[in-house]
């Protein structure tokens, strides 16, 4: 994973789990994979670090009723692309091929 997108991540979040605040087990978490195209989806939005049980744990984005923070992760990160003067097509593009 490219070093300055952790570093930044470490630093907006200061070790600390970005949706509960926790500092157990702190990870970093890709909200939007895009099969194939890791490289290109990475960037210090759609990373961040989150704590076991926000990312592992039952509610956690990869647990078993985790889809709803997933959603709610995906739909934050498009928010942001928007908010940040990206194109409808490219927000899509970022969002790895659909809209949330
Ligand atoms: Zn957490
Ligand atoms: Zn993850």
């Amino acid at each position: 994973m490219n070093k300055k997108i952790v570093q930044a991540v470490q630093e907006r979040s200061k070790g600390l789990c970005e949706i509960c605040g926790s500092p157990y087990m702190t990870q970093i978490h890709h909200i939007v994979k895009g099969k194939g195209k890791r490289r290109e989806h990475e960037n210090k939005y759609s990373v961040i670090l989150l704590c076991w049980d926000c990312h592992m744990g039952n509610k956690g984005v990869h647990g078993r009723d985790g889809r709803e923070l997933d959603l709610y992760l995906k739909k934050k990160l498009q928010e942001k692309y928007f908010n940040l003067g990206y194109t409808e097509n490219e927000v899509r593009e970022k969002m790895g091929g659909k809209l949330y």
